[in-house]
């Protein structure tokens, strides 16, 4: 199968925050897509995003997609399926729809309905982020190397499917393809679960009566500064990640729960042998991730 199918000619991307400003700046830079068309429901956003050069900014959602061949929706996924049932009149026949969004089932059911016959539906999920939002935070690199899984209903259109893997591919990524159910399981633990302990934990120090708020920043070393890092992430993205992926979350989460208890009791009872098998063993898993490529160890990193 050829890599790279012909580039699309008009990409319309709906949402102009990090991952939508990163998505215009990579397509123009690999000439993935000939005119990058942007829209945000946000005028303000509209004008940074013009004044950043992200594309031709057009001024209603329906003018943002009339004629493009390829519309990815960037907001947040609580938001899709209002902009697809606004999109869907303007859309041309063939056109391909897909979106960035971090949980894929509420995708598949939140916008098919609003496509009209002909065009077709091929949801993918960047795994690439920072902690920062909005149009300035967006960088053309953002995807190289990262993964992207898209996440097809069944009988999808299969020429649709490799175009857009094609696209994500002429960005840097590497592809993979997924039910929609198994990745909103797979990133309930290593997405979603991880961004709700990292909460949790910042509110928790928060609380604290007997630790001062000056002391919590003064003393904030490893740990507990890496969580208040990931628990910067964007607050309208999360609460839709939540709620739209309730019972994957709810699942890994009574698994976390029963394995810290028994943490727990290993540290009541002190049990060395328990702790230190643990810890070696994710220190493994820790290793196994930067082999893999997908991170590197904190001292060859840039401050
Ligand atoms: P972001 O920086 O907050 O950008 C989202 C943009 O969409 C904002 O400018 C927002 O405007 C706009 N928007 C909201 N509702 C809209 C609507 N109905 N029509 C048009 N524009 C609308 O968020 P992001 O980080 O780019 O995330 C975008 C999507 O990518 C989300 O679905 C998220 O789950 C997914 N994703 C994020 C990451 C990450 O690390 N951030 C990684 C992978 C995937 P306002 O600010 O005015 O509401």
């Amino acid at each position: 199968m050829t890599q790279t199918p012909q580039p699309f000619q008009r990409l319309t991307i709906i949402g102009l925050g990090l991952i939508g400003a990163s998505i215009s700046y990579a397509a123009r830079q690999h000439g993935a897509a000939e005119t990058v068309v942007g829209y945000d429901a946000s005028a303000d956003v509209r004008r940074r995003a013009v004044e950043l050069g992200l594309g031709d900014i057009a001024e209603t959602v329906a003018d943002a997609v009339r004629d493009a061949d390829f519309v990815v929706l960037a907001v947040p996924v609580g938001a899709v399926g209002g902009v697809a049932e606004a999109i869907g009149p303007h859309l041309t026949a063939g056109a391909i729809v897909s979106d960035t969004g971090s949980v894929k089932e509420s995708i598949l059911r939140d916008v098919a309905p609003h496509l009209p016959e002909g065009v077709h539906l091929v949801p993918s999920h960047p795994v690439a982020g920072t902690e920062f939002s909005g149009p300035e935070a967006g960088f053309a690199t953002l995807f190289e190397k990262r993964w992207c899984i898209l996440t097809p209903a069944e009988g999808t259109d299969a020429a649709a499917v490799a175009r857009v893997a094609a696209f994500w591919r002429a960005l840097g990524s590497k592809t993979e393809t997924m039910d929609a159910a198994h990745h909103d399981r797979v990133l309930a633990i290593t997405s979603h679960l991880p961004h709700l302990i990292a909460y949790n934990i910042v509110r928790t120090a928060e609380d604290l009566e007997t630790v001062t708020e000056s002391e919590v920043f003064k003393y904030s070393a490893g740990g507990f500064r890496d969580f208040t890092r990931i628990a910067a992430s964007d607050p309208v993205m999360w609460r839709d990640v939540f709620l739209n992926n309730k019972d994957a979350v709810l699942e890994m989460l009574g698994r976390f729960t029963e394995d810290l208890s028994a943490l727990q009791r290993a540290i009541r009872w002190g049990d060395a042998e328990t702790l230190e098998a643990l810890f070696r063993r994710t220190r493994d898993i820790r290793r196994g991730i930067i082999e893999a490529g997908q991170d590197e160890p904190e001292h060859l990193k840039k401050s």
